[in-house]
């Protein structure tokens, strides 16, 4: 008998509980702690690009520790920088990055980077993911699974010509061994997952495949057996397991 289809709001609430006992996605676990503003974000996707979240967070902390704002920022030197986020892959390329777009924000922006994302796409070094993942988290009330799923009467969806979707190799991963999508790379996944996941959950999408797919469906042997939604899930491409 074939696999029922894949119902993303009977499974994002199981995914939640699975995920709760795991520490959160990076820049979820930052605007936890207190840095959320869409400069912050930015920087700390930044600093996190190809770099774990156990090594990227507590550098991020770090530098806004040290330097918090735009204008603070900018007048650090990029070694000084780089002291702060090294060991982050890239950190000296990233020191530069970060101090250029600290100035512009202090320069053009009075310190404050309004929530565009064709603003923060003109940075150098960053990409869809970490401007979605910016304004998602910065500039939305509604911060990810941290605070508690925002299921189908919590909040109304937003404008669908604005969608927010960040997807790194899990959020890839996953939405495809689930039979959810069908696309060969997280650039059309994303363009895949514009066209049939409810825009409320394109911030929430991320915050919890990224811890599930860190702890369960694991990109090597994935936990099946004890998986809340193997019963949907078409465990596409999944030869192995446990
Ligand atoms: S059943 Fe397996 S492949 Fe499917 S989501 Fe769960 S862990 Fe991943």
């Amino acid at each position: 008998m074939g696999k029922i289809p894949f119902d993303i709001e009977a499974a994002l609430p199981l995914v939640a509980d699975a995920v709760r006992p795991y520490p959160k996605a990076a820049m979820f676990e930052l605007a936890e702690r207190g840095y959320r503003t869409v400069f912050q974000q930015l920087v700390a996707c930044v600093v996190s690009i190809r770099t774990r979240d156990e090594e990227s967070l507590p550098l991020s902390v770090r530098l806004f520790d040290r330097a918090p704002t735009a204008a603070e920022v900018a007048v650090l030197t990029p070694e000084q920088i780089a002291a702060l986020i090294r060991p982050a892959t890239f950190w000296d390329r990233k020191a530069v990055q970060i101090r250029d777009i600290a100035r512009r924000v202090a320069d053009d922006f009075g310190g404050d980077l309004p929530c565009d994302e064709a603003t923060l796409r003109s940075f150098s070094g960053v990409g869809v993911k970490c401007a979605n993942l910016a304004l998602g988290i910065a500039c939305t009330q509604r911060g990810g699974a941290a605070a508690g799923l925002g299921g189908p009467d919590d909040a109304a969806d937003p404008e669908p010509e604005r969608r927010l979707i960040a997807v790194d190799v899990h959020v890839h991963r996953v939405t495809n061994r689930w039979g959810y999508v069908s696309a060969p790379t997280p650039e059309k996944t994303m363009e895949a997952l514009a066209g049939v996941l409810p825009p409320r959950y394109d911030v929430e999408i991320n915050a919890l495949l990224v811890p599930f797919g860190k702890h369960i469906c694991t990109g090597v042997r994935p936990k099946c057996s004890t998986c809340p939604v193997r019963d949907p899930c078409q465990q596409v491409g999944v030869t192995s397991h446990r």
